[in-house]
């Protein structure tokens, strides 16, 4: 006897407007439905079908045969005691895990009752093996799906007990190598139906997809843009950051000039400082010369040691800058005029930095699977990295 084919079930929680209407008539439909179900799944953060009380009961019947709200699951969640940062590991469909944080403003900063910021993941692990990152030691093991993306706004949010102002794509992954999800996912977060985060307050961060800036400035993305720097010299960018080697340093310069002459939008060039790697004098230089090609504000970031991932080789002879020698890089970079901006180390006591959570959670899982079952069992962790 033949069997018949299951049908899969279609998951809503990432289509757009326009997706969510050929869904509806396809269903046979108003048109209308599609703008409550876009509602309830993004503005107000509906786990189910059955809390879409406005949707009748026939419908949502069959909304739950053919379809599903497919949600993220909160894993752990850890509060810093130091400043309130909390990081959130989420279990996805398959079982993979990533890090959500959500930043608290600081205290008495202008505005700070009305600011709050999370910074999402893009990717399950990362394929290009920064030396500073603990995400970079997983390997790569898929791209998020836009919904996947959106529903940690969601669910922060939904823990938080408040509004989420800001998001920064800074989490696990690199964003540029998950371009189109990454993109969707912004144009559903800032529908005046959805969560209403302006473009304003979104900023995309890259390791350095030259290409990536450039797409972004052709098509007129209004969100922000943050570029990983940490070096302007080619050798040890390299060193530091593989990926340098597909886009060189002074690609991504060019790139960000296209960019800013483009956008008119100033990036921000994130530099995590590391004791005489790149925090020299020549390294200030480069600096004021960079940012009197390119407009662009300067992130100053105190290294967060990796201690638990056992780095090995040349992530070993990392170390932090002293916070005087940081206070006379930043002082010097002032007098040039360079803006500066220094971020407070947010969450060291939870392990916020990207990576740390994922990969401890990782190497706990790895060490019960070897304990209890078979000790040359196949492990996620350490894949061959590889720039993509
Ligand atoms: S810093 Fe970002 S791009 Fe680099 S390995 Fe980590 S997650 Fe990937």
């Amino acid at each position: 006897m033949r069997q018949e084919k299951k049908q899969e079930k279609r998951h809503l929680k990432g289509l757009d407007m326009p997706e969510l209407l050929e869904f509806v008539e396809s269903l046979g439909e108003k048109k209308y439905r599609a703008g409550q179900i876009f509602s309830w799944l993004y503005a107000k953060g509906a786990g189910s079908f059955e809390e879409m009380t406005d949707i009748s009961k026939e419908f949502r019947v069959v909304l739950e045969k053919v379809s599903s709200v497919d949600n993220i699951v909160l894993v752990t969640k850890r509060t810093s005691s130091l400043d309130g940062t909390t990081k959130f590991l989420f279990r996805l469909h398959d079982g993979l895990q990533v890090e959500t944080v959500l930043i608290p403003p600081e205290k008495n900063s202008p505005g700070a009752e009305k600011r709050l910021t999370l910074c999402v993941s893009t990717q399950v692990g990362c394929p290009l093996d920064c030396k500073f990152c603990a995400t970079g030691t997983m390997g790569f093991l898929r791209n998020l799906s836009a919904g996947e993306i959106v529903d940690q706004v969601i669910q922060a949010q939904r823990h938080a007990g408040r509004r989420i102002s800001n998001l920064v794509y800074m989490g696990m992954g690199e964003p540029m190598l998950n371009y189109e999800n990454v993109m969707k996912s912004v144009e559903i977060i800032t529908d005046d139906n959805s969560l209403n985060i302006g473009t304003g307050h979104i900023t995309i961060s890259t390791a350095g997809y030259a290409d990536k800036i450039r797409r972004m400035a052709d098509e007129g993305r209004r969100v922000k843009l943050a570029l990983s720097l940490h070096s302007l010299d080619n050798e040890k960018r390299t060193e530091l950051m593989p990926i340098t080697r597909k886009f060189n340093v002074e690609e991504l310069i060019e790139s960000l000039e296209y960019y800013y002459q483009k956008t008119r939008s100033r990036p921000t060039m994130e530099y995590i400082l590391f004791e005489g790697f790149n925090d020299t004098n020549g390294d200030i230089r480069k600096i004021v010369r960079l940012s009197n090609r390119v407009p662009c504000k300067v992130n100053i970031i105190p290294f967060h040691p990796i201690d638990f991932v056992h780095p090995s080789g040349f992530a070993k002879t990392l170390k932090p800058t002293a916070k005087p020698r940081m206070e006379a890089f930043v002082e010097s970079l002032r007098k040039s005029n360079v803006t500066v901006m220094v971020r407070s180390s947010a969450g060291e006591d939870i392990e916020a930095a990207c990576g740390q959570l994922a990969v401890q959670e990782e190497a706990a899982a790895q060490h019960r699977t070897q304990t209890f079952h078979s000790p040359g069992s196949s492990s996620r962790l350490n894949p061959t990295p590889q720039v993509v």
